[in-house]
């Protein structure tokens, strides 16, 4: 097999990933990997923007870093480390600055200062935008800095496995996509930054890339995945296609209406009404159609007729295209018929407590982005705050490992032993083309789907969450059973999804483990069992590992101190 050799290895090229790479490629001889070409990374999709207490808008001068690290926490439902949070936000204005100096092509006033607009949860208008293409302007801007100073991407390279060496992490193996070899890359650092894993679900707001890789190869190593069963299910996904309309809809001024023609969100969030976290509309919405005030019982209005034309075409251009494309609908005269659907994974990798951010249990692995949990955004996330995220850790990782001395790379000798154990399983899957007895992959990912949405959407209970898991369980014995359309080597995307879905199955079920086991309500997790928050005795991260007879379950505490946790009042 060839092997390849860097100081570190970042796995995945979406915001994260690009920020780490063009931090350390400073100093060390480091790379990227990535399924995709860079620029086609999720982060690319992202729409409404990035928080940063600038203060900028008249009226708001007054927003701070801290009044930031505040709302989040609260919006978290109090399940976000409160120092991380303060972290992130500390950093905030300097990070919308050096992108706007690398050329991020911001949305302005017309005082020049960068365009700030409203968004849920949020006390200031603090969210930075570029039109409602935020994500697409960041990535590009991004990608062009790595491309300048000389960053080394692989691209269209699966990571398949990550392997240990002497105690510590000691690299991972690739399947070069287009050639269908396998490839070895030794190094003492892997930051992992595969981003999130929406499509565990069926409906969902997320590419079809992101499907979790980096979890499942970390799990397999024994790595905790972390308060998993907290899953973002965003409030107004476009009916019958589940692509994003993003909250910038509603910061914009859009209304939610029911089939009676009432602001519903009056009942649930008197005084932040649309503007509410999303936990909370998501739940209101799901509650009108389950008690008959949707349309068709399936949906709600977001209404944006009342708005000015031009606001609609300036501030939201790609929220009116999707609606004509995809529903036939144009914003500017007619209401956007919505319904809740997957959007974000708060949960992810768990990282340790009271060390550097990112850092895992394995020495030498990182994880960043919304593959980890870092937990900035506890039991849920306030949108614009993952861009955000990415950016913040992927510098801090970054300049963090750029301090440290550089490890010396892993023996050849447990090299050769992962790559045996790696080229064993991939040529056992390609042995099982086209075999009789076989399971088909696509069937197996739809159960996993419908079951994870019929399940683990807004509303869960106990019976629910054991029919779940029974059912993912079943699943991943019939996993060890798929078969393969083809046992070409040369771009295998049957082989490519056989991987992904070894990898979506683990979540999924860490994600229903987790589940069940926390018995109270809490941001995104709403048990109709246990309908209230229970501090005394779930305030704590869950920690889901791999065991022998099945998972385990641990709990980890939240960092707390800087902040009162109270009731949340909307
Ligand atoms: C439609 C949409 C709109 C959003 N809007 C906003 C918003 O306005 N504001 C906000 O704050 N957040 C938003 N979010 C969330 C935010 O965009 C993401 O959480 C964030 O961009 C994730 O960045 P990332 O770097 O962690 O991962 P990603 O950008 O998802 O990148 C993951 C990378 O990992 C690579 N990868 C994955 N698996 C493998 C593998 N096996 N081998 C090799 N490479 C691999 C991929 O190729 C890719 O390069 C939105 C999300 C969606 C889906």
């Amino acid at each position: 097999m060839r092997v390849e050799e860097f100081d570190g290895v970042i796995v995945g090229a979406g915001l994260s990933g690009l920020r780490t790479g063009l931090e350390l490629s400073k100093e060390w001889n480091a790379a990227v990997i990535s399924k995709v070409h860079p620029v086609r990374s999720h982060s690319g999709a992202a729409q409404g923007g990035i928080n940063a207490a600038l203060g900028n808008l008249p009226g708001s001068e007054d927003d701070t870093p801290r009044a930031h690290a505040f709302d989040t926490v609260k919006g978290s439902d109090y399940l976000a480390d409160q120092n991380v949070v303060m972290f992130m936000t500390e950093e905030a204005p300097k990070i919308v600055l050096e992108l706007e100096s690398m050329g991020a092509p911001f949305s302005r006033l017309s005082s020049g200062l960068i365009a700030q607009r409203p968004f849920g949860g949020a006390g200031y208008p603090r969210t930075c935008f570029a039109g409602d293409r935020t994500g697409h302007a960041l990535l590009h801007t991004l990608f062009e800095q790595c491309i300048r100073n000389g960053v080394k991407f692989y691209n269209e390279y699966f990571l398949v496995d990550l392997f240990k060496a002497e105690g510590r992490i000691g690299g991972l193996i690739a399947l070069d996509m287009k050639s269908g070899e396998l490839v070895s890359f030794r190094t003492p650092y892997v930051i992992l930054a595969t981003g999130g894993f929406g499509r565990v679900y069926k409906q969902s707001t997320n590419a079809v890339i992101n499907t979790g890789d980096g979890n499942g190869a970390a799990f397999r190593l024994g790595v905790p995945m972390q308060d998993m069963e907290f899953v973002q299910i965003h409030p107004t996904t476009l009916y019958g296609t589940n692509i994003l309309i993003s909250e910038g809809a509603r910061g914009e001024g859009g209304f939610l209406y029911n089939n009676k023609h009432e602001r519903f969100m009056e009942k649930y969030a008197p005084n932040t009404m649309e503007l509410a976290p999303r936990d909370i509309v998501s739940r209101s919405i799901t509650t009108e159609i389950l008690e008959g005030r949707g349309f068709e019982n399936a949906y709600v209005h977001l209404d944006l007729t009342h708005l000015d034309d031009q606001k609609i075409k300036k501030k939201l251009p790609g929220i009116r295209e999707i609606c004509i494309y995809f529903a036939g609908i144009d914003p500017i005269e007619k209401p956007i018929p919505v319904h809740p659907g997957q959007h974000y994974s708060m949960g992810g990798i768990g990282t340790k407590f009271d060390s550097e951010y990112g850092e895992t249990d394995l020495p030498g692995l990182y994880a960043i982005g919304e593959c980890s949990c870092l937990s900035v955004h506890g039991a849920n996330r306030l949108g614009g705050n993952s861009l955000l995220e990415t950016s913040v850790f992927g510098r801090y990782v970054g300049r963090t490992l750029l301090m440290k001395e550089k490890s010396p790379v892993a023996s050849l000798d447990s090299i050769e032993k992962a790559e045996k154990k790696t080229i064993e399983k991939i040529e056992e899957l390609l042995k099982r083309w086209n075999s009789i007895s076989g399971k088909n992959a696509v069937e197996i990912r739809e159960k996993m789907g419908e079951t994870m949405n019929k399940y683990l959407g807004v509303y869960r209970n106990e019976a629910g969450l054991k029919t779940a898991l029974m059912v993912i369980q079943e699943l991943q014995k019939e996993f060890a059973r798929i078969e393969l359309p083809t046992d070409d080597r040369k771009y295998n995307f049957g082989l490519i999804r056989g991987l992904e879905l070894r990898n979506m199955l683990d979540i999924a079920e860490a994600t229903a483990t987790a589940a069940l086991w926390r018995k109270e309500s809490r941001g995104a997790h709403w048990r109709t069992d246990y309908p209230s928050r229970n501090d005394t005795d779930y305030l704590n991260h869950t920690m889901i590992y791999p065991g022998k007879d099945g998972m385990i379950i641990k709990t980890k505490p939240v960092k707390l101190g800087m902040f009162e946790i109270k009731e949340r009042q909307y």
